[in-house]
């Protein structure tokens, strides 16, 4: 009974509905230092993004606002939106199917959340205040100067780092030129991005030094599908219970009494949500691999091999077996990589300017004072391109004379611009009143888009 009451409650909340405090003990081990390299590259890569540019452009933006978007230094803009939708599909059941194979493992090595929380802010957190130990004796101790010097800085280091992060997410929706420039002049010249910059830093400030593992294990959805994504054949961070049961203290008299597990509580220590891992799996476990690491350092200690917490799936510790291919598994990859290909297609057959022509609501043809006969277009282009292009609209059609309604047109780059045209025929050239006409759009001089319409004439008498 008692070791099922874990799932009754929050590790990290009293009866009362109080929260408890976690001060996870400092780690060490080979899964922390590869996690602490990966964390390295990945805050490398999202610190020096938004200065990239190519050509005078972003590498990457994502300006709601404006609706731009720029992903690897193609541009986006709403017309693309099918290929955004089908791309986070392809994201979706990329997430599913990994998820269904190796658990959380996305929660602890990628996630912005946890390696700013355990790479960044929990380490400034140690340096500072100390191990788990100190950081509780501190909270205890009374203010004096001391404690209040501690928190003060910590505070203070913590708050800069969530305006370094707030100013980082805006030039990744504005670019990083506007960004300068809202750090350059008074927030008085720019007082909306003044104020949303500075509610995405407070936001993060509260999130890395107060709300911490909760954003993990109450917020967080992807978190909350853990219980419908995994089986017993995901691979998670695992504890061995055939080996490690019955747990108990290393003793001389009862050496062979017990299985591996000396019960030494450092992988609960370590844990940065709060759990035991030995009660099997949870949704708050974000797979961060602190307690393998903890558990094989006592291992190393006792003399016993590694492994006794690990990467490994119910089954397999069960039925002693590494990895079997699931038909759940066979079914995402096929759909994955349908998916990925049909994404790829899209991504690569995108043209430089897309044409889009219709013919006008309303009158089906209009008959001119000069008697010629005519027909209403409407011509809506696209340039995905970051260069302005002179565009030029043609007719197959020797008799047709063309006219466009309004002033030319230059398509910006990246701009979506609509015209109207008229296609005129004298009335003895129209020889059905239905009559095949190709329209050619040609930019830069050169054909980018050939569409076949048609030119409504009256009945001939
Ligand atoms: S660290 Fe290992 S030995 Fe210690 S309690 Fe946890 S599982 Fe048992
Ligand atoms: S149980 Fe282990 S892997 Fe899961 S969150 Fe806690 S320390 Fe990390």
């Amino acid at each position: 009974m008692e070791n099922e009451s874990f799932r009754d409650h929050l590790s990290t909340v009293t009866q009362e509905g109080n929260r408890i405090w976690v001060y996870p003990k400092k780690q060490k081990g080979k899964f922390y230092t590869a996690r602490t390299i990966v964390s390295l590259f990945l805050l490398t890569v999202l610190f020096i993004t938004p200065w990239i540019k190519i050509d005078g452009h972003p590498y990457m933006l994502f300006n709601v606002f404006e609706r731009k978007f720029i992903v690897l230094g193609l541009s986006f803009g709403p017309q693309d939106f099918y290929i955004f939708a089908l791309g986070f599909v392809t994201l979706v059941v990329f997430v599913v199917l990994f998820t269904a194979i190796f658990g959380r493992i996305f929660c602890g090595w990628v996630c912005p959340q946890t390696v700013f929380m355990e790479m960044v802010f929990r380490k400034i957190e140690y340096l500072i205040e100390g191990d788990s130990a100190q950081q509780r004796a501190l909270d205890k101790a009374p203010y004096d100067f001391s404690k209040f010097f501690k928190k003060f800085s910590k505070h203070l280091i913590f708050f800069f780092i969530a305006i370094l992060i707030g100013n980082t997410f805006m030039a990744y929706i504005v670019g990083i030129d506007e960004t300068l420039h809202m750090i350059s002049f008074p927030p008085t010249d720019h007082l909306t991005g003044f104020i949303s910059v500075f509610v995405f830093s407070l936001i993060f400030y509260f999130v890395f030094s107060k709300f911490r593992e909760q954003a993990c294990t109450i917020v967080c959805p992807y978190g909350r599908l853990q219980g419908v994504l995994l089986d017993s054949n995901t691979v998670v961070v695992a504890y061995d219970n055939v080996r490690g049961e019955p747990r108990g203290k290393l003793e001389k008299e009862n050496i062979n009494n017990f299985g591996d597990c000396i019960d030494c509580h450092l992988c609960v220590a370590v844990c940065p949500t709060g759990i035991d891992i030995r009660n099997g799996t949870q949704l708050e476990c974000v797979n961060c691999t602190s307690c393998i690491d903890a558990c094989d350092s006592i291992m190393d200690k006792v003399e016993k091999p590694h492994g006794l917490i690990r990467y490994a799936s119910m089954k397999g510790i069960k039925d002693k077996i590494k990895f079997k291919i699931t038909p759940r598994i066979i079914l995402y990859s096929t759909l994955l990589v349908i998916l990925m290909s049909i994404f790829t297609t899209l991504l690569l057959s995108r043209e430089d300017v897309k044409v889009n022509v219709l013919r006008s609501p309303g009158k089906i043809y209009q008959e001119m004072p000069d008697g010629k006969i005519s027909n209403l277009y409407h011509v809506v282009l696209v340039n995905n391109t970051f260069k302005d292009i002179p565009v030029e609209v043609k007719i197959n059609n020797p008799d047709a004379e063309f006219k466009l309604i309004g002033k030319e047109i230059s398509l910006q780059s990246l701009n979506v611009q609509e015209a109207e045209f008229m296609i005129l025929f004298n009335r003895d050239k129209i020889k059905s009143t239905v009559m095949q006409l190709n329209i050619q759009i040609y930019a830069n001089g050169k054909i980018v888009n050939d569409i076949k319409t048609t030119f409504i004439g009256p009945a001939k008498n």
